[in-house]
């Protein structure tokens, strides 16, 4: 088949594709695929990335060839290679890049590949700057993808590609543990590779607001203002809900951020809960942390989190069979960080007891771990309940059906099922003595919402995030 008739199929398959998955989704994960060519029953794509590549071919090949096969009436072999974005000399000029090209436009690389990459002239070499507070541990290489993070890692890649441009802010946020820290320095990690010259800086809030309280006491603000303000070209700041209720390191933050913005700076925050959710966080703050893509990490699924452990297995050399494997990721649902301290727990006491690591010893280890700090209760959970939607407890038992009171019921009672191991008839009779059916049918219920309806979504997650503290 020649290249150009296919071009058409190509973008015909491709808008199938697109109202299958969501604009989001194809945004982020298929418009960067560039077609290459197709001969002989096999079509050759390009990938500005390994990890998109990867990405890539794990969710959406299998769609993309059914939308192909549908197209031209036969099934296709595709192919996926890694090709180099573009320099960032190019970025400038016109404000895109390769990734940023939409395939079907892409005409040119359909018959030569090259064709859309001019050779640039040679330039003087760029200054290496050290990222400042970047860990190097911490990379996209090793961070594991999951339905539970797939559009904040994808989002934190695109933005070190395309520093400044589509994600920018780019706002992080999610329960603790879930990975947040860990994208933030692979963003510092990749952008510092790509082009050693930025000036790259992670920082907690927290850090920001003791640099910044100490730059007033000694006077020393200029320096302080130079550091955010001028001589940096992405700031990456961890768990931005520290500065709520800070008037004055707000303030500076919202300068900083202006500054940077105006200037083209990629800006990634993270958080615990969505910026509107930020109890004492100014108003002009959080529209602003709005502005660009906010994305959330969920707790990872199973399949997940056995990725991350074997993961975790081959870096540190340890064997894992997938029965202790199995054993570990389901006793350890909602944190990565213990997920991994799990991992750590049982392979150190195997070692220290000589025992053969398998999943009952698992067991026998994961048993006498500590209890968190603060068990959860369906009191607790009505508590904070209650709190978030400034109602009563008492409202939450009674029988009262007001949509104010029994939406707060139901994802209280949600919750009671979902984080204490009480079974339906208690909880119905921790709520003012009500038939387990009802408990039943509320968390359908809130199951249903929570796919749909933001406010329960949110709700949700920052009722989870203050009830594991
Ligand atoms: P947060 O900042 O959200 O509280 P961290 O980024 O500190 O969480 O993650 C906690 C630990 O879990 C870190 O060691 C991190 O490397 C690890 N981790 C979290 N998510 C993943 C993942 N998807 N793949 C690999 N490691 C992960
Ligand atoms: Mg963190």
């Amino acid at each position: 088949m020649h290249a150009a008739p296919f071009a058409s199929a190509w973008t015909q398959a491709l808008s199938l594709l697109q109202s299958r998955v969501g604009p989001e989704t194809f945004d982020l994960s298929i418009r960067p695929i560039c077609l290459v060519e197709e001969r002989g029953g096999t079509v050759s794509l390009a990938a500005p990335s390994r990890f998109i590549k990867e990405w890539f071919e794990t969710h959406y090949l299998q769609a993309l060839a059914d939308a192909l096969e549908e197209t031209v009436g036969r099934r296709l072999e595709v192919h996926v290679e890694v090709r180099e974005v573009q320099p960032r000399a190019d970025i400038d000029d016109d404000g895109l890049t390769g990734a940023d090209l939409s395939p079907a436009g892409n005409a040119n690389s359909i018959d030569d590949p090259k064709a859309g990459t001019p050779e640039t002239p040679p330039r003087p070499p760029a200054p290496v700057r050290a990222p400042r507070g970047i860990l190097d541990r911490y990379r996209f290489e090793n961070f594991v993808l999951g339905a539970s993070n797939e559009l904040a890692a994808s989002a934190a890649k695109a933005a070190a590609e395309n520093p400044g441009q589509r994600f920018n802010p780019l706002f992080i946020y999610g329960g603790v543990g879930l990975g947040k820290t860990h994208l933030l320095h692979a963003v510092g990690n990749d952008l510092h590779e790509r082009d050693p010259s930025l000036r790259i800086t992670y920082i907690s809030a927290e850090h920001f607001m003791n640099e910044f309280v100490t730059a007033v006491r000694q006077n020393d603000f200029d320096g302080f203002r130079a550091r955010y303000r001028n001589d940096c070209d992405c700031l990456l700041v961890d768990d931005i809900q520290f500065i709520a209720g800070r008037d004055r390191t707000m303030d500076e933050f919202f300068h900083v951020f202006n500054a940077l913005y105006e200037a083209g700076k990629q800006i990634v925050v993270t958080a615990d809960c969505v910026p509107a959710q930020m109890k004492g966080m100014e108003e002009r703050l959080t529209s602003r942390l709005n502005w660009g893509l906010v994305a959330d990490i969920q707790a990872p699924d199973l399949e997940t989190r056995l990725a991350i452990l074997y993961e975790r297995a081959a870096r540190d050399d340890v064997e894992l069979t997938q029965d202790v494997a199995m054993e570990i990721a389901k006793s350890v649902k909602s944190n990565v960080r213990e997920l991994e301290g799990a991992l750590l727990r049982v392979t150190a006491f195997a070692d220290l007891r000589h025992r053969t690591l398998d999943a009952a010893f698992v067991r026998e280890v994961l048993q006498i771990r500590p209890e968190p700090s603060k068990a959860v209760t369906v009191e607790s959970i009505q508590k904070a309940v209650a709190n978030y939607f400034s109602i009563k407890v008492s409202d939450l038992k009674g029988n009262r059906r007001m949509r104010a009171i029994s939406r707060p019921r139901m994802v209280a009672m949600f919750l009671s099922r979902e984080l204490t191991s009480s079974s339906f008839p208690e909880i119905g009779m921790r709520f003012g003595g009500k038939d387990h059916s009802t408990v039943i049918n509320a968390c359908r219920r809130i199951q249903q919402l929570r796919e749909e309806d933001t406010d329960v979504q949110q709700a949700l997650e920052a009722l989870r995030a203050r009830l594991d503290a």
